[in-house]
């Protein structure tokens, strides 16, 4: 799908640039401008609506913490279930981890053992595309407990640093480019 200039142009208005958080050189894009915006909040989510209507899937699965904003968002709006993919010890019953390497650092993430059904397609959700480590652990988990993954969908993709590279074989969709 095409994102008119207006829209992403709102959007990107309300995305607001920390610079050196949360480490020296690291340009954070923080969405908390956006979510307050009730208009721009329901555009985001309609935008991916339409961005994910080729998809077929039965779970979004969302990443800790601002893929649950989005994430729970569009399963809500599209009448499918959300999972949580959180960090590493913060779910209550038996896990699948992944380690995997961010933008700034590294960590893990765990997913309930079940979670998911065998063979269950899964949409996985999260605010931003940086160098798609934590994506890329998203769908390994995934495809551990034994689902596909039917697509990806961010708000914001930072093209520079090429996250889509390490997804290839993905169906991967952002609304913005930074
Ligand atoms: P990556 O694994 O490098 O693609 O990083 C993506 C994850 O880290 C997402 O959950 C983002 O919320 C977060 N993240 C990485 N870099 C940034 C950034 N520059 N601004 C905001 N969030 C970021």
């Amino acid at each position: 799908m095409s994102i008119s200039r207006n829209n992403a142009d709102e959007l990107l208005s309300r995305i607001r640039d920390i610079k050196d958080y949360p480490k020296q050189g690291i340009i954070f894009k923080d969405v908390t401008p956006l979510l307050k915006d009730g208009g721009a909040f329901k555009k985001s989510v309609e935008m991916l609506v339409k961005s994910v209507s080729g998809m077929h899937f039965d779970y979004v699965i969302g990443i800790e913490a601002r893929g649950f904003i989005f994430g729970s968002a569009l399963a809500y709006r599209l009448g499918k279930g959300f999972i949580p993919a959180r960090k590493k010890g913060k779910l209550p019953y038996s896990v699948i981890s992944e380690e995997y390497s961010l933008e700034y650092g590294s960590a893990a993430l765990d997913i309930h053992t079940d979670a998911l059904e065998k063979g269950s397609a899964i949409l996985i959700v999260d605010d931003l595309l940086a160098t798609g480590g934590t994506a890329l652990a998203a769908a390994r988990l995934v495809e551990k407990a034994g689902g596909v993954v039917a697509g990806m969908a961010f708000v914001v993709e930072l093209k520079a640093l090429d996250g889509r590279s390490k997804l290839h074989g993905y169906n991967v969709i952002s609304l913005l480019s930074c």
